[in-house]
């Protein structure tokens, strides 16, 4: 039989979400596991903005400065690999592995972010973090005053119009199918010259993820420099899902304001269970789940 190393916190996700909670819980001599397969939805951007202190830098640099910062307290220790299964035990949890290794730990952090289903239009799946981006804060000003498309429709598509218009004035809606604004939208876009274009996309035209232009199925085009794509997405780990953790109506992992779950000792943190997707607000809410974990645990000692 294999032994079972028991931590007091097992983190899954060792990202952005996963370190800071770690750095909190590490400076308070709690004993944490942090299992990643070095797998951040931000890999393919080349520069990632709007953080303080790292404007500009590249998601891997971030994330390396974090790292190097954690591994300063002994206490924590890292795991490279997959969390494939998770169970509630007696006295805590236990989580194995892909390699067939087990940890047992009093808390759990899901800390495992989101994976973004990008739909199946050619060539943009090479362009995604460069030239077809998520967020007007992340990646907006750099693409200010410059052809820009939304691809996206109805009440997601009028939002994101709204703040992109912000930043530049020549916007085109893309519904890739039959538009579903309401007649007060329609109107307010008309009223700011933003055209809607229906006709299903075929591909986008790029050189090395840098967008010249949209394809459509009827043998059209348009010239663009930029375009902003709300993709579906589903959670990257299924675990707090076996465990029971229950997820909102958007599918992100329901928390309290403590980060806490429904399942008491699991927590989550991140974009796994937060709208707000940014590197800003995965530390911060990592920190608060390391500060919550810690008081949970001090007070159980106590
Ligand atoms: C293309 C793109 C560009 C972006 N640009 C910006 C930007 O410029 N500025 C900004 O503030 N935000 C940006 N974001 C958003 C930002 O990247 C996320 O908000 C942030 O990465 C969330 O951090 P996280 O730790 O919650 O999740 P992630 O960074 O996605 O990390 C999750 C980690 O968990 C690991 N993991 C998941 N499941 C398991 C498992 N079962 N076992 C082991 N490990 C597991 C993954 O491998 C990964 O390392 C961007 C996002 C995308 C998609």
């Amino acid at each position: 039989m294999p032994t079972t190393k028991n931590f007091n916190v097992i983190i899954i996700g060792g990202s952005y979400a996963g370190l800071s909670a770690a750095m909190a819980l590490g400076r308070s001599l709690k004993s944490v596991l942090i299992i990643d397969n070095g797998q951040p939805c931000n890999a393919p951007t080349p520069h990632s903005h709007n953080f303080l202190t790292q404007d500009g830098q590249t998601p891997g640099a971030i994330a390396a400065i974090g790292k190097q910062q954690v591994q300063q307290y002994p206490t924590v220790q890292f795991y490279d690999g997959v969390a494939i299964t998770g169970k509630k035990m007696e006295n805590g949890f236990e989580i194995s592995t892909g390699s067939g290794k087990t940890f047992m730990a009093k808390k759990l952090i899901f800390a495992t972010g989101i994976k973004d289903l990008l739909p199946q239009i050619e060539g943009l799946a090479g362009c995604w973090g460069k030239t077809v981006i998520h967020c007007p804060y992340c990646h907006g000003y750099e693409f200010r005053n410059k052809r820009t498309g939304i691809m996206a429709n109805g009440e997601l598509a009028f939002h994101i119009t709204m703040l992109v218009n912000n930043l530049s004035q020549y916007i085109t809606i893309f519904t890739n199918g039959p538009a579903t604004f309401t007649p007060e939208q329609l109107d307010k876009l008309q009223q700011h010259d933003i055209a809607i274009i229906t006709t299903p996309i075929a591909s986008i035209a790029n050189t090395n993820g840098n967008i010249s232009g949209i394809n459509f199925t009827d043998g059209t085009s348009m010239s663009l420099d930029a375009l902003y794509a709300r993709v579906a997405f589903e959670q990257h780990c299924a675990i707090p899902q076996t465990l029971g953790c229950v997820l909102n109506e958007q599918g992100y992992i329901q928390v309290d304001n403590m980060q806490q779950t429904n399942i008491p000792g699991v927590y989550a943190c991140g974009d796994n269970s937060s709208f707000m997707r940014s590197v800003a607000n995965a530390v911060a809410t990592g920190n608060l789940t390391g500060a919550a974990v810690n008081a949970e645990l001090t007070k159980e000692m106590f």
